[in-house]
């Protein structure tokens, strides 16, 4: 089975023309595109971490705490009854429970909801910490490195379907090279670095 990423989930629920180019005019392959994986990659950032108590995921302080809950750094993540991999910033592991914490550069602006992609994105992740410990995913938490807000997402049983629904839908379009429809936020297009190809 075709492996697929993460980021490349991330990428097709913001535009799939994305994935698209990425994979199939690997000619045009812009300098700056990357996965946003494994932001939490400079050693400083990881040794606060470390030492930061999970109160603002909503876990009580280690001595009020009736459950352990570990802390694992940089994830390497794969399946392959999913076809899918990804390097994870941190999971929180408890004794039923395993959830992912994707570790975000800027700040949340006002007001701002989680995105489907990012939504999306972090439930990939759950769906591979699910597979590897043999625990339940049921959310996930995105972190601002810069102004230390963090917003949760649930996993629903039927968005669970819905993703791995795409995931087939993504391999298909890569290796029966389906050109897929454009985003409809325009918006996005304007700092899209596969512009020169996808608008001619
Ligand atoms: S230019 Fe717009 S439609 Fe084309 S790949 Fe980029 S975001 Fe998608």
């Amino acid at each position: 089975m075709l492996n697929i990423t993460v980021g490349d989930v991330k990428q097709y629920f913001y535009c799939p023309r994305i994935v698209y180019f990425n994979y199939l005019m690997s000619d045009f392959r812009p300098v700056t595109y990357k996965m946003e994986e494994g932001k939490l990659r400079e050693s400083e950032e990881e040794r606060l971490e470390k030492r930061r108590t999970l109160s603002r995921f909503g876990f009580p302080s280690p001595d009020k705490a009736e459950h352990k809950i570990s802390k694992v750094f940089h994830l390497k993540l794969s399946s392959t009854s999913l076809g899918l991999s990804g390097l994870l910033d941190m999971a929180l592991i408890k004794d039923d429970e395993v959830i992912p914490v994707d570790f975000k550069d800027g700040s949340f602006s006002k007001g701002e909801i989680v995105s489907l992609h990012h939504k999306y994105q972090l439930m990939g992740y759950g769906l591979l910490l699910e597979e590897t410990y043999k625990r339940k995913s049921i959310k996930g938490f995105i972190h601002s490195l810069e102004d230390g807000k963090t917003k949760s997402v649930y996993f629903s049983e039927g968005a669970k379907m819905f993703l791995k629904g795409k995931l087939r839908k993504i391999r298909e379009m890569i290796l029966d090279e389906e050109f897929p429809d454009e985003t409809r936020y325009r918006g996005r297009c304007r700092e899209c670095e596969f512009s020169p190809i996808c608008k001619g």
